[in-house]
C-alpha cells in the first residue's frame, strides 16, 4: 500500500517525480515489483519465490521512494536488506542505487540465522530479481523455460514436446510460467499446485489453458491432448507429493517430470503433504520447526517419486529450486541421480554469455515494447529461433504491470541492441526511457553449485568470486544499479549472485554506460565459462576479441 493506502502502481508518462530519469527508473521499477498485477502477495512487500522482497518493511519501502524521489545526479543510495542506509555524493557515472541482500557470512549462512535476523528486523530475503527491483512478472522467465523445454524436445523426443506429457508442480510467480512454456513447445503439461489463487492466477494472465478438478480428470485430458496432437496446460489443485506417488500407483507415467514449488526455502515455500493449505499456515505460525521437518519429510516423498518416475522412463530433471538437496539431507542418497536444468539443457548458452535479458517501458506504452520487438525482428532476422520466440511472445504473452519484453541476447548482441534502445529514445520513436536488465539465471553473475553452476567442467561449482567480481565490474562500468544477493533461488548456503539494470534515458552518456556495461556484463559470462574450460565459450571469446589474459599465452 502507498501512504493514501491505495495499492502500488508505478507512475506512467514523461513527468518526472524525481530528480533525473535514472531514479524515476529505479522508483517506477520498485513500485513496478509491487504492483497487484505483478507481486505475489504485495500487501507483504513478496514479489515471488517463496518471501522474496522488494523492501524489508513498510517503512523501509516509503523512506526509499523518498530518497530516490529527492536523489541528485550525483549521488548514490545504498540498500541494505531492502532497508535505505545511506546517501553518498559519487559522480554522474556511477550507480544510483547499490543493493546488497541477504548476505550473510558464510559460516551463518543457513536459514535458522536468517530466520533469526529476520524475525529481529536485521534482514530480508531478497530472492533474485525481487530485490533488486527488475522483476516483470511471470513473463521474467518464459522464454528461459521455454528454451529449456526446447532443449529437452530435441534431446529426447524428435525437437518438439507434441504428443508429450509433462507433469510438474507449482504455479507461483516463476513456476507459473511452466504451463505456457510447454504448450509454446506444442506439448501438455499437468501442473499441480496446493493454492487454488495461484491457479486462477495463472488462468487470468492466459498462462494456463484449464483447471481439472480430480487427478483422474487431469490425467484423461492429458492423455486425450497427447493423442491429438494438441497443446494444452491443465492446473489441478494438489499436493505433488501426495498426486506424484498416486500417479505411479496408478501406472501412469508422464513423459517428462519436473517440479518449481518453492522447496528451497522449507518454511514458507513448501507446504506438507497432509495439510489442506489454511492448516498448514496456521501449524507454520505455531510451530515452524515442526512444519519444517514436515516439509522437509514430504520433498524427500516428492523426491523419491520423481526418481521413481525416471526408472520407469519418464525424462526428470531438477528446476532450480534445491528439492534435490533437502531429499538428500533427508536421507534420499540418490537424489541427484537426475540432473539440474543447466548441466542437462542451458550452459551451451552461458558460455555465449546469453542468458534471461529484459526490457520495460517506463512509459507504460504497449507501443513501445511493440516497436523494440519490431527493432529485434529487424536487426537479429538471421536469428530465426529469437524472432520465432518474439512473434510467439506478442501473440501469447499478456503484459503485467509496465510493459516489458524478454529475449535470450548474448555478448555482442545486448551492446548492439542497447544502444538500438537508447538512440530511438533519443530520436523519440519511444514515448520515454527504457530499463534495461536481466535475471540472475546468468552466465557469470552467479555461483550456485545446484543449479548455474551445478557440475563445472573444471570442479569450480562452489567458487563464488565471480558474482562478487560481476558487481565490482558493473559498478565501474556504470550501471544504473547493482546488487549483490546471496540465497535466491536455491536457498540460503546455496548461492551468491550479482544482479545489474542500465537505463537507455536517450542521453549521449547512457550511450557510453550501455555500451560499457552491456559488454562487461555477458563478457564475464563468457570469461566464467572460457575459464572453467568450456571450448564453445573460449572461441567466443577469440571470435569477439574479450581479452583473457590465460587465452594470450
Ligand atoms: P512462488 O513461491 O511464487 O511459488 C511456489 C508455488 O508452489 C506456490 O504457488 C505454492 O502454492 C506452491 N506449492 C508449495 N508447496 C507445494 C506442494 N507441496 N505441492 C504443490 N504446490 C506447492 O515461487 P516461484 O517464484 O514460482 O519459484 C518457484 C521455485 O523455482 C523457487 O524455488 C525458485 O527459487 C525457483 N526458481 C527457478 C527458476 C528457474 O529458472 N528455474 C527461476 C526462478 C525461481
Amino acid at each position: 500500500m502507498n501512504l493514501n493506502n491505495e495499492p502500488i502502481r508505478a507512475k506512467r508518462g514523461t513527468a518526472l517525480t524525481a530528480k533525473g530519469w535514472v531514479q524515476e527508473a529505479a522508483l517506477r521499477m520498485l513500485m513496478n515489483n509491487l504492483d497487484e498485477e505483478v507481486a505475489e502477495h504485495p500487501d507483504q512487500l513478496v514479489v515471488y519465490g517463496g518471501i522474496g522482497k522488494a523492501a524489508r518493511n513498510w517503512p523501509s519501502y516509503h523512506s526509499i521512494v523518498s530518497s530516490l524521489t529527492t536523489l541528485d545526479n550525483d549521488e548514490t543510495l545504498l540498500i541494505q536488506s531492502g532497508k535505505p542506509v545511506a546517501v553518498f555524493k559519487t559522480h554522474e557515472d556511477a550507480p544510483r542505487v547499490l543493493l546488497a541482500n541477504s548476505n550473510l557470512v558464510p559460516a551463518w549462512a543457513n536459514w535458522e540465522t536468517f530466520h533469526e535476523l529476520d524475525k529481529k528486523g536485521l534482514t530480508m530475503y531478497g530472492q533474485m530479481t525481487a530485490g533488486s527491483w527488475i522483476y516483470i512478472g511471470s513473463q521474467g522467465i518464459v522464454q528461459g523455460t521455454y528454451e529449456t523445454f526446447a532443449e529437452c524436445a530435441r534431446q529426447h523426443f524428435g525437437g518438439s514436446l507434441k504428443g508429450t506429457i509433462t507433469v510438474t508442480a507449482g504455479l507461483g510467480g516463476m513456476g507459473g510460467a511452466q504451463p505456457l512454456a510447454v504448450t509454446m513447445a506444442n506439448g501438455v503439461a499437468i501442473c499441480v499446485d496446493v493454492d487454488r489463487s495461484r491457479i486462477d492466477k495463472r488462468m487470468e494472465t492466459n498462462y494456463l489453458d484449464i483447471v481439472a478438478h480430480t487427478l483422474t480428470e487431469a490425467i484423461e485430458e492429458a492423455e486425450l491432448a497427447k493423442k491429438e496432437g494438441i497443446p494444452l496446460s491443465i492446473g489441478l489443485v494438489g499436493n505433488a507429493a501426495e498426486v506424484l506417488p498416486e500417479m505411479l500407483d496408478r501406472g501412469f507415467v508422464p513423459d517428462i517430470v519436473t517440479d518449481q514449488t518453492s522447496a528451497h526455502d522449507p518454511l514458507n515455500g513448501y507446504l506438507p503433504k497432509g495439510f489442506p493449505l489454511e492448516q498448514g499456515q496456521v501449524l507454520r505460525r505455531e510451530d515452524p520447526q515442526a512444519y519444517i521437518s514436515l516439509a522437509k519429510k514430504s520433498m524427500a516423498e516428492h523426491v523419491e517419486a520423481m526418481l521413481e518416475l525416471k526408472k520407469r522412463g519418464a525424462i526428470v530433471f531438477d528446476y532450480g529450486n534445491n528439492i534435490r538437496q533437502v531429499a538428500f539431507d533427508e536421507g534420499i542418497r540418490d537424489a541427484f541421480s537426475f540432473p539440474g536444468f543447466v548441466p542437462a539443457y542451458i550452459r551451451p548458452q552461458f558460455c555465449e554469455g546469453k542468458g534471461p535479458f529484459r526490457w520495460v517501458a517506463l512509459s507504460g506504452d504497449p507501443a513501445d515494447i511493440d516497436k523494440t520487438d519490431e527493432v529485434i525482428l529487424q536487426e537479429f532476422a538471421d536469428n530465426e529461433p529469437l524472432c520465432q520466440w518474439i512473434r510467439m511472445a506478442r501473440r501469447h504473452i499478456s503484459f503485467q504491470g509496465l510493459p516489458a519484453r524478454i529475449c535470450w541476447l548474448g555478448y555482442g548482441e545486448r551492446a548492439r541492441f542497447g544502444k538500438r534502445i537508447n538512440e530511438m529514445v533519443a530520436s523519440g520513436e519511444l514515448s520515454a526511457p527504457i530499463v534495461i536488465g536481466r535475471d540472475h539465471l546468468d552466465a557469470g553473475s552467479v555461483a550456485s553449485p545446484n543449479r548455474e553452476t551445478e557440475a563445472m567442467k573444471d570442479g569450480s561449482d562452489a567458487v563464488a568470486d565471480w558474482p562478487i567480481l560481476n558487481a565490482l565490474v558493473n559498478t565501474a562500468a556504470g550501471a544504473s544499479w547493482v546488487s549483490v544477493h546471496h540465497g535466491g533461488g536455491v536457498g540460503m548456503g546455496y548461492s551468491l549472485h550479482a544482479g545489474m539494470v542500465v537505463v537507455a534515458d536517450g542521453t549521449a552518456e547512457a550511450a557510453r554506460r550501455l555500451e560499457r556495461v552491456l559488454t562487461t556484463d555477458p563478457g564475464l559470462g563468457v570469461v566464467r565459462h572460457a575459464d572453467a574450460g568450456y571450448q564453445k565459450a573460449i572461441e567466443t571469446a577469440k571470435a569477439t576479441g574479450i581479452v583473457i589474459p590465460a587465452l594470450a599465452r
